[in-house]
């Protein structure tokens, strides 16, 4: 499915806010299956490296292989999540394109790789 673009604002602190662009993929059925089998497959093959780890081999293994099914729900029902933002960084008032990642939302924070600053994302427009 094609990603689409919604315009966001991005602010911090007393900085004037900025308008950006942000990119969201929508996840079609296969593709959700896809990406809640890849988080599986990773906790599991996580929790079986970590039974050589002395140690932690008593508390990781378990603790993985609940982590797997939560995390495939929670891929699956993820129907849309950010894949980046293009936009002015408030702070820095440089043209960037953030990289980020999440279950979209009406607000969130995003990262600018130049100030290090933690900017909230506030998506304009209604789906
Ligand atoms: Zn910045």
């Amino acid at each position: 499915m094609p990603d689409r673009s919604v315009p966001v604002r991005l602010s911090l602190g007393s900085e004037p806010p900025t308008q950006a662009t942000a990119v969201i993929a929508d996840w079609t059925v296969l593709e959700r299956l896809r990406r809640a089998a890849i988080g599986l497959a990773l906790c599991w093959s996580l929790a079986g490296v970590s039974l050589i780890i002395p140690g932690l081999h008593f508390v990781l293994p378990p603790l993985l292989l609940l982590a797997g099914p939560a995390v495939f729900v929670w891929r699956f029902v993820t129907r849309a999540s950010f894949k980046e933002v293009k936009g002015v960084c408030p702070r820095c008032k440089v043209e960037r394109t953030l990289g980020m990642s999440g279950k979209e939302t009406d607000e969130t924070n995003v990262f600018c790789d130049g100030c290090g600053n933690q900017l909230t994302l506030r998506v304009l427009a209604v789906k």
